[in-house]
């Protein structure tokens, strides 16, 4: 029972360094949060040791009476929050529980329609190396000049390619889907409509976005982006009409023993997710990016080139336009590093820079939010960003002001990891 910081030096200097980088920088990467200690806290659990495969009542294991009961609130727990009939909270990330939900709905060789990589869509919507690129027949819709889904395109391509699966959902879009739109289509054309909702899913539970469920065949979900639990994925859907398929699919289709350590952690993170001041957050989140996006599009901003795509935002990120900046993805990214603020650069539609340079940046409100940040707060990240994007910015200036946003707002106060 020797302490990780006297076991492993090395190991526990890596987990300070990185307690004291999220402390000291503001998080600004859409896909991140910070989870709440009592989420950490049940991941650090004796459950990590338990082997369970299958499900609460039906385990391949004896002595499976307690992580029954976790796993069961987790279920419990997250059919309550978005009115599901039918939850799997077993897999292991967001990539694995897409896989089951494709792998459920329609066979290797069979057409996906989904939202293109460089338009904001996921790897496991069809990307070339990803597994549902190589493994089905993958056509792409986009998004129109404005920057919006293009639902003509994708009624146009639904009618001409007959897919078996519709996909709805994205990890860089800063607008609403349709989602009864995608359901007419599907319907159209007898296709399932599965919606990824990894990076909205908080958005949702909080009523400040429209919700897929009631829509789609299946929903997916990390946990840990605006749901801001620990890291994994969830599979729901409205009716069980797929439970068998869902559940068989993750176990033994792709996976064997569940982290029941994880699935506590989830479990905590519902109850978290069902309460008022989770609302309150998702709120902030919200106003966070919207601030952000009118301060980008302000006339100083466009005199050195920078633009916001869609023009605003309805959800937790903003999708910055560097086409007419001197400044490249990378070099933004680096310049915002440079100051303390962590993004990460991002390819826009039609993007004339190649994929690992590009020309935006994708800015998230999340991570700063569940520390606390009020409106006051994000004018001032607002604008610190807009003056490190422009030429002879002032790095140590605006360095300075990020150290006293993030000593105002402390982050896991009173924390030691090792
Ligand atoms: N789905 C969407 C829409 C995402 O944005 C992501 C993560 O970026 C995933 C799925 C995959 O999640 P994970 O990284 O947990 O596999």
């Amino acid at each position: 029972n020797t302490p990780l910081h006297e076991l492993d030096p090395e190991v526990a200097a890596a987990v300070d360094a990185e307690l004291h980088r999220q402390q000291s920088t503001l998080e600004m990467i859409a896909s991140e949060n910070f989870a709440p200690v009592a989420v950490m806290e049940a991941q650090g659990t004796v459950l990590t040791n338990k082997y369970a495969e299958g499900y609460p009542g039906r385990r391949y294991y004896g002595g499976c009476e307690h992580v029954d009961v976790t796993e069961r609130l987790a279920i419990e727990r997250i059919k309550d929050l978005f009115g599901a009939e039918y939850a799997n909270v077993q897999p292991h990330s967001g990539a694995s529980a897409n896989q089951a939900a494709l792998f459920a709905l329609a066979q290797p060789g069979d057409t996906i329609l989904g939202l293109d990589l460089a338009h904001g869509g996921h790897l496991t919507h069809g990307m070339r190396l990803n597994f549902s690129g190589k493994q089905f027949n993958v056509v792409a819709y986009h998004v129109d000049e404005a920057g919006l889904v293009d639902m003509a395109e994708v009624e146009r391509l639904a009618k001409e390619n007959s897919p078996k699966v519709i996909i709805a959902g994205w990890s860089a879009y800063p607008r609403h889907l349709d989602f009864a739109e995608f359901r007419r289509i599907a319907d159209e054309v007898g296709a399932y409509l599965w919606v990824d909702m990894a990076h909205f899913a908080g958005l949702v539970a909080a009523g400040l976005h429209p919700n897929p469920v009631p829509f789609a065949d299946v929903v997916t979900s990390t946990t840990h982006k605006t749901l801001g639990g620990p890291r994994g994925g969830v599979i729901l859907a409205r009716s069980k009409d797929f439970a068998k398929k869902l559940n068989s699919a993750v176990f033994p289709g792709f996976q064997g023993g569940p982290l029941e350590h994880v699935i506590a952690a989830k479990a905590v993170s519902f109850k978290i997710a069902a309460g008022e001041e989770f609302k309150e957050r998702q709120q902030r989140t919200l106003d966070g990016a919207r601030i952000l996006a009118e301060r980008l599009v302000q006339d100083d901003a466009k005199a050195v080139g920078v633009d916001v795509l869609s023009g605003g935002t309805d959800v937790h990120l903003v999708l910055v336009d560097l086409r007419n900046s001197e400044l490249d993805g990378q070099q933004a990214e680096d310049r915002l590093h440079e100051v303390g603020i962590t993004v990460n650069r991002n390819a826009i539609p039609n993007d004339p820079r190649p994929p690992m340079v590009t020309s935006g940046l994708r800015i998230g409100t999340p991570a700063l939010a569940t520390r606390g940040f009020q409106t006051e707060d994000f004018r001032e990240v607002a604008d610190i960003i807009a003056e490190a994007l422009k030429p002879g910015f002032d790095a140590d200036a605006l360095k300075a002001r990020v150290t006293a946003l993030a000593d105002k707002h402390p982050l896991y106060p009173g924390l030691k990891q090792s």
